[in-house]
């Protein structure tokens, strides 16, 4: 049996086999080849493996988001079974001898030219679906598809690190843990982790390449991993993993009970999400709604930027879904860890506080206003709010709300509907809490953004794994920071909610009742477990924490 040991960020037990994941690899070759035949048949088989995979991406897009949405899939099978496209890329790989990959990526690039040069504006879009599909066959040639990176069956995931953008992309049924060498807990991978309640340890320094495909424990209580453990370990563990699903089975019965403490304070629980994707387990949890929806997901999962209507479904879905609940939608909060090749945002020194979230859409507006176009469309059905991330600045504020009335008479000409919705910014830099009595003036709520708040405030890179020591996730500063801007907002009649990872720890939930704060906005899975502490809560009582 091998121990390793890193950094728990879930008390859970996950058992399984392990699957190594690679990063995805994009280089083509461009020297000529030997095997010709041999290339051809890779191609065939590529070929035959994406119409395969598009055809599983129907079934599920038809499932989770109607007819619609799923009939892009049907339309790139066809595409992927056209004999000219297919025939000129094997013309390719046998006249000029050159790979599978290579050949693809011409002929398909030529193909998508073709299109992208017609007239006919129907034709000229297909340019785009020519891309999607071209990317699906290399994926499958370099071992950069689903099936490759992750397998098929249920593993434990192990990887040197995990971008948000992979993370996001993970069928979340298969995996029954994660473990990196790199990461810190408070960055995005680690959200996602705890988001779908996964058993994971980061900073395993000991990972190796030779443990995929055998039996392991990874034990979120005790920050290890065992591999090929001991028949008795792995009795003594399946035993613990088996009593905590038991004990979550228990918090079912609060479900459709209020977040009341005994003394009849009430506070909204709400959920975070990514999107669509995420609507189960806002339901499954019970959350009373959603206290921030990061729509950069919505981006970090497409190929090029959503175009107005892909997004207006997206938001749409979510809030008709979960009607008459509140629903927030962050705008795209895009730059530091999360990047995305199509913005083609420069490299910069400091990512962390550069061109990132609003200063991106304030400066790229045709950018920003498709995003607020389609969530003013999605207002008419239900019930919505639309919060700004990164401010420090009021003028900030006055200037992405003159954008948004903007568009608001763009859409009331064109004949669009738009409904009611409140309007927020999350609080996460020290400039918006210091300045929160002006900038409440301009909103109906706060949201406290606690993980960019704590590494501003006590200036500690999220992402840098070494500061981990000199990181207190209950630092008075930001305690004071939280306790500030609860009372500016009331001040001036803004409730006040936290949607950082804060708000789900269950040390706090007193001290931030007591603080007055009104809604806290956590990963699905917290909603019942701070329902269950909100509902032993005295608050007439003298404090039980400091
Ligand atoms: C935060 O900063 O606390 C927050 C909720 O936003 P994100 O983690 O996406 O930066
Ligand atoms: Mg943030």
């Amino acid at each position: 049996m091998i121990v390793a040991t890193g950094k728990s960020i879930m008390n859970r037990i996950g058992i399984g086999k392990i699957k190594i994941y690679k990063a995805p690899e994009y280089t083509i070759n461009e020297d000529t080849i030997e095997d010709v035949e041999a290339e051809v048949q890779r191609f065939n088989d590529a070929v035959q493996k994406a119409i395969d995979q598009q055809g599983v991406l129907y079934e599920k897009a038809l499932e989770t988001a109607g007819e619609e949405s799923a009939a892009i899939f049907e339309a790139h099978q066809m595409m992927l079974e056209d004999d000219d496209l297919q025939d000129s890329t094997r013309e390719i790989i046998t006249g000029q001898k050159r790979s599978a990959e290579y050949a693809t990526k011409t002929a398909f690039d030529d193909f998508a030219q073709m299109f992208a040069e017609m007239d006919d504006p129907y034709m000229k879009a297909r340019s785009a679906d020519l891309i999607d599909v071209e990317m699906a066959v290399l994926d499958v040639l370099m071992g950069n598809d689903a099936d490759s990176l992750q397998g098929t069956e249920p593993a434990i995931l192990v990887a040197e690190d995990l971008a948000p953008s992979e993370t996001v992309k993970l069928d979340k049924s298969l995996l029954l843990g994660m473990i990196t060498r790199e990461g810190s807990s408070n960055s995005h991978t680690a959200i996602l982790a705890r988001s779908m309640n996964l058993p994971s340890l980061i900073q395993c320094k000991d990972i190796d390449d030779s443990w995929d495909g055998k039996m392991a424990i990874l034990d979120g209580y005790n920050g290890c991993v065992y591999v090929d453990p001991t028949k008795d370990l792995l009795e003594t563990l399946t035993a613990k993993r088996d009593a905590d699903l038991k004990k979550e089975a228990l918090l079912q019965e609060l479900k459709n009970k209020p977040s009341t403490t005994i003394d009849g304070r009430n506070v909204h629980v709400y959920a975070n999400i990514g999107g669509p994707a995420d609507l189960g387990s806002v339901n499954e949890n019970d959350a009373e709604g959603v206290g921030l929806f990061r729509s950069e997901f919505v981006y970090l999962n497409s190929k090029e930027a959503p175009s107005e209507e892909e997004q207006f479904r997206a938001y749409k879905r979510v809030v008709e879904t979960l009607a008459p609940k509140l629903v927030i939608i962050r705008t795209c909060d895009i730059g530091a860890d999360k990047t995305i090749d199509y913005m083609k945002l420069d490299k910069e020194e400091n990512p962390a506080l550069g061109f990132r979230a609003i200063r991106i859409c304030l400066t790229r507006k045709d950018f920003f206003k498709t995003q607020l176009r389609a969530l003013l469309r999605a207002t008419a059905y239900g019930n919505m709010g639309i919060m700004f991330p990164m401010i420090i600045s009021r003028w900030e504020v006055v200037e992405a709300k003159a954008i948004l009335e903007e568009c608001k008479a763009e859409l009331l000409k064109e004949g669009y509907k738009i409904g009611k919705f409140q309007l927020g910014i999350m609080v996460e830099t020290p400039a918006a809490v210091l300045c929160a009595d002006e900038l409440a003036e301009e909103v109906d709520f706060f949201s406290l953004g606690t993980n960019d708040l704590t590494q501003y405030t006590c200036a500690i890179d999220r992402q840098n794994a070494k500061l981990e020591r000199f990181s207190d996730t209950h630092h008075p500063a930001v305690l004071k920071a939280i306790k500030m801007t609860v009372d500016a907002g009331h001040r001036h009649g803004a409730w006040v909610g936290i949607c950082g990872e804060l708000g789900a720890d269950p040390t706090l939930t007193e001290t931030f009742l007591r603080m007055g704060v009104d809604e806290l906005s956590v990963n699905a899975k917290s909603v019942l477990p701070l329902r269950k502490i909100i509902r032993s809560l005295d608050l007439s009582k003298p404090a039980t924490v400091e």
